[in-house]
């Protein structure tokens, strides 16, 4: 069993429900378990400005998969929720859903890279992962709630809850 640690974010068709029904889809993933989730928050767009406010959060999932079955899994739920892919990065979307951390492993595949590269540079994981996992290390031996004390905030809030159905 290994802990995985997913970042969600929305920005598009109801933001806050998006991630509910995110929250929802992945804990019907097979050989899964939700074991912690993060108050949803309210973020500034990274990249383009000229696009709406995201919501995010972050959520453990114990889970058997592997980190590439895992990762179909999380875009099946994207897809389903009416994500459609286009060329420019970082613009808006309904759903994104990133594998952050998959226990200590380190991949760099053609598909994944983990721990996620923006990771420890987006307010909007570390602070959501800090409030649910502030123990945690990165396999390079840096502590989660070490880099969140230590950036910027950029506008980052608590918004509301979200209900672990
Ligand atoms: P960013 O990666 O900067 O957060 P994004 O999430 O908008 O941008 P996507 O369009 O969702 O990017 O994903 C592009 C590709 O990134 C996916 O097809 C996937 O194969 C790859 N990828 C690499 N590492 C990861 C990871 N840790 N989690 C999710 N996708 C990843
Ligand atoms: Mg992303
Ligand atoms: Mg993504």
């Amino acid at each position: 069993m290994a802990t995985a640690y997913i970042g969600l974010g929305s920005n598009l068709a109801e933001p806050a429900k998006q991630i509910q029904l995110a929250v929802d889809a992945i804990g019907t993933v097979a050989q899964s378990r939700i074991s912690a989730v993060s108050s949803l928050y309210f973020s500034r767009p990274m990249g383009p400005q000229d696009q709406p406010d995201y919501m995010n959060a972050v959520l453990a999932l114990e889970t058997e998969l592997t980190p590439l079955a895992l990762l179909d899994a999380l875009q099946a739920i994207e897809q389903q929720a009416g994500r459609v892919r286009k060329g420019n990065r970082w613009g808006p979307r309904i759903l994104d859903l990133d594998i952050i951390l998959y226990d200590a492993q380190v991949i760099n595949s053609e598909r994944l890279i983990i721990p996620h590269y923006g990771m420890t540079e987006r307010e909007f994981v570390l602070l959501p992962l800090a409030e649910i996992a502030p123990q945690l290390s990165l396999p390079s031996g840096e502590l989660v709630s070490d880099l969140s004390k230590a950036i910027a905030t950029n506008g980052l809030k608590i918004y509301g809850k979200l209900q672990l159905n």
